[in-house]
């Protein structure tokens, strides 16, 4: 069985944002020479995503305004958490849109659906941090 470890690293300049890294993932997939198997993707930050969706700005918009909806960013002083920092919302929308994906891998390619694409999430940018990609197979 093959096995193959990679780190992307991200700087993102905004607080928020949404990245879609299938491109990079399709870059591991070529190096690791894995035709069948799996690849795990996973950011390693506590307040970042990885998750599947439609490449589609409007759907980015209405992800970024239900998040803020559900734990909005500000007023800083309503988490219990924010002592000596103010990321709390981080916390709870990177819980929302998941830690990781698992993608199969059939032929040599990512064997996505229709529409599919993958994204790292990020809410509480402005630092550097780091999505792992993990892949298995023959
Ligand atoms: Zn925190």
């Amino acid at each position: 069985m093959k096995s193959y470890r990679k780190e992307l690293w991200f700087n993102v300049p905004t607080r928020r944002a949404f990245i879609n890294i299938t491109p990079q993932v399709n870059e591991c997939l070529k190096e690791s020479d894995v035709k069948e198997g799996l690849v795990l993707v996973n950011a390693m930050h506590i307040t970042a995503s990885v998750f599947i969706n439609d490449d589609e700005s409007g759907l980015h918009h209405d992800f970024d305004i239900w998040l803020e909806r559900l734990a909005p960013h500000e007023p800083v002083k309503s988490y219990r958490h924010n002592v000596g920092e103010d990321n709390a919302d981080a916390h709870l929308k990177r819980q929302i849109m998941g830690r990781e994906v698992v993608v199969a891998i059939t032929d040599g390619k990512l064997d996505l659906g229709p529409w599919e694409q993958i994204f790292y999430g990020e809410f509480d940018g402005r630092r550097k941090k780091r999505v792992l990609v993990k892949i298995i197979g023959e």
